[in-house]
């Protein structure tokens, strides 16, 4: 597909990428970074990016987006999930395999690529481990590795069945792809709402024990030395998750871990008013917990933000806490409460190596790999780049999101931090933080 921008300049920023930090402009022709530098000249016809005060860095990529298509696009759609995420400064999303049907076959895998060619930014697919799911038979992942999935998980749910767990690592170990785990053993998780602890017992509700989750990262942990199968942690929330994956990274074992943006920004207590928006799975934990996922950041045990971006209708928030649907809106709002949780204790280049290159690697997506995603911003590389201002503070409008939902609990609060202009393969996508399609 022709660029529909052939020059685009980002004018006066700070690179920041793997590499290090620098102040230049850059210049993206026919889709490729062609010159990095400072004072480059403007070629005529160029569309010139404000990027004054503002950091570029390789466009962010998302490993836990919920697309909801095909079956849920009353609540999202591909099309509207990629424009909230280049709104959020992402050029690639991976998208889960819950959908209705799941992405457990080529022919909805190649659906829901099919709807990401023209999108705003790649759309890659996670594969579904189990048929439907359902924890019994593998999916027949060589056929889905054989279309480019490198990420399987029966996200929504964890895979119950120890055995089951093992044969499909020891499968993926063979294919080469890596299993995403949704840690969560559904005997101890059945009927809670909310994270098990001095809330839960305040407010009445029924709890989600944190060794729920911590009792399968452990198992998985051990499955994996035993296969030699690489395992991905999805949205790991407790103190005692993220502890467990340092000793096993400390030991070698080829394992990753993703945090959500909300997971290191909001507690249990928000939960004192019943308000469904903070119901998401696995739940909001103690500030203990938030302490603790922050400093796995810092130290290196965790790989990645990734947002597990679940859009819903109002109609399945508009409910009793115990029968809304959990999730929440995260892809745009993701670069602003991740600066504020981490932007104290971290580099903003470390800060956007979790959200750009280090999970566009577990994702299978880097240039180093083949793909087009993580950067660095070096002439030659593709022209996929975000501009994020770290300082302006903005109000969330949850009528201004570019998802067709709006279960965003940062509605009315102002946040610092926003993605400026998104740049995908070299088409301006984002400008001035609207969207340009
Ligand atoms: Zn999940």
């Amino acid at each position: 597909m022709a660029p529909r921008h052939a020059s685009v300049m980002i004018r006066g920023g700070t690179v920041v990428d793997e590499t290090g930090e620098r102040r230049a402009d850059v210049l993206i022709t026919d889709g490729t970074v062609t010159a990095v530098g400072t004072d480059l000249d403007v070629p005529a016809h160029a569309t010139v990016l404000d990027a004054a005060g503002c950091h570029v860095a390789p466009g962010l990529v998302d490993l836990h987006t919920h697309l909801r298509q095909p079956g849920g696009e009353e609540a999202e759609t591909v099309e509207t999930a990629a424009r909230a995420a280049a709104r959020g400064g992402y050029t690639a999303v991976v998208g889960m395999p819950n959908t209705n049907p799941p992405i457990d076959s080529a022919a909805v895998a190649l659906e829901v690529l099919g709807l990401g060619a023209s999108a705003m930014c790649q759309v890659a697919v996670a594969g579904a481990i189990t048929v439907g799911r359902a924890g019994v038979c593998l999916a027949p992942m060589a056929e889905l590795a054989a279309l480019g999935v490198t990420l399987f998980t029966d996200d929504g749910t964890g895979v119950q069945d120890a055995g089951v767990m093992r044969r499909a690592l020891e499968y993926a170990r063979g294919l080469g792809v890596t299993l995403g785990q949704h840690c969560e053993d559904g005997a101890l998780a059945a009927g809670g709402h909310m994270h098990e602890g001095a809330w839960s017992s305040r407010l009445g509700v029924p709890g989600v024990p944190a060794v729920a989750e911590e009792l399968m990262v452990a198992r998985d942990i051990m499955l994996s030395r035993l296969t030699g199968g690489r395992v991905h942690f999805l949205h790991l929330s407790t103190a005692g998750s993220v502890a467990l994956v340092a000793a096993a990274k400390a030991e070698g074992l080829p394992v990753s871990a993703e945090v959500t943006p909300h997971h290191l920004s909001l507690t249990d207590a928000e939960l004192a008013g019943y308000d469904t928006v903070f119901k998401v799975n696995p739940p909001l934990r103690t500030d203990a917990d938030v302490a603790a996922l922050r400093a796995a950041c810092a130290a290196g045990t965790v790989d990645a933000v990734a947002t597990d971006h679940a859009p819903h209708p109002s109609e399945a928030k508009d409910a009793p806490l115990d029968a809304a649907a959990p999730g929440m809106l995260g892809l745009e709002t993701a670069v602003a409460v991740t600066l504020e949780a981490l932007g104290a204790g971290m580099s903003i280049r470390d800060v956007v190596g979790l959200m750009s290159w280090r999970p566009a690697r577990i994702a299978g997506l880097s240039v180093d790999q083949g793909g087009d995603q993580g950067g660095p911003v070096a002439v030659g590389a593709p022209g996929n780049l975000c501009v994020i201002d770290t300082t302006e503070r903005w109000e969330v409008d949850p009528d201004r999101l570019s998802s067709r939902s709006r279960n965003t609990p940062w509605g009315g609060r102002t946040l610092t931090g926003r993605v400026r202009h998104t740049v995908y393969r070299g088409e301006p996508v984002v400008v001035d933080t609207e969207a340009q399609r």
